[in-house]
Parts: structure tokens; sequence; C-alpha cells
């Protein structure tokens, strides 16, 4: 039998929007991903806490299209996070650092002759 989220254990405010959501990690692929906290009879994803107390989920597949047992049907909070009217969205975080360059001209260092200028 489906069941019900805990209304707040595992809820945070999304960064962006605020909405509240859950993180979950997701079943194979071990992502992390944002659901909404409450869950939907629209929600292409079956979420359940597993025995250490982590919320993993999975997405609903044709051959197991509903949730079962302590699952639960959820949004993945993509789909519905906007930022307030008015405010502009956070650019998205970069996901490498560029490589860092060593300046084209460096400073002496202690003890050796200043350069003279040309
Ligand atoms: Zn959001």
């Amino acid at each position: 039998m489906p069941t019900t989220p805990h209304p707040t254990r595992g809820v945070t405010a999304c960064d962006r929007c605020g909405a509240a959501i859950r993180w979950a990690t997701e079943i194979g692929t071990g992502r992390r991903m944002p659901l909404n906290a409450l869950p939907s009879p629209m929600g292409g994803y079956a979420a359940h806490t597993n025995g250490s107390g982590g919320l993993v989920v999975r997405e609903l597949t044709r051959d197991r299209a509903e949730p079962e047992y302590l699952e639960w049907k959820a949004v993945a909070h993509f789909s519905s996070c906007a930022p307030p009217a008015g405010q502009q969205p956070r650019p998205p975080v970069p996901r490498a650092r560029p490589a860092r360059r060593r300046p084209a001209v460096q400073p002496p260092l202690f003890g050796q002759p200043q350069r003279r200028p040309r």
C-alpha cells in the first residue's frame, strides 16, 4: 500500500524558488534530485525512505507505473521550479571551474631584482 511522506521531516526550501522540496537519491544512477515535498497523483516518480532514513526515488516505468508498498508518488521539482515573479533566477552553478592561469607578468619574488621597465 502506498504511503505518504512525513509532513516536515527531510523537507527543505529550494534555493532558487523557496518551495518546499525533499532531496532524494535516484535508484540506479545515484544522482541527487529534488522532489516537491508533497506527493502528487501527477508525479512521474515513486519515492520512499530507505532503511537508513534517506529518501530514494525511482522513475515510474510502464511495467511499474504505480507506487508500491511504502512508496509515494513524487513530482520532480525541476518541472515546477520557478522563482517568484519579478525576481531573476540565479544563474546555474558552474560545474567546473575554469583553469587558473598564471598572470602574464608576475611580480618579482622576494630577493629577486626588480624588473626594470623598458
Ligand atoms: Zn525551486
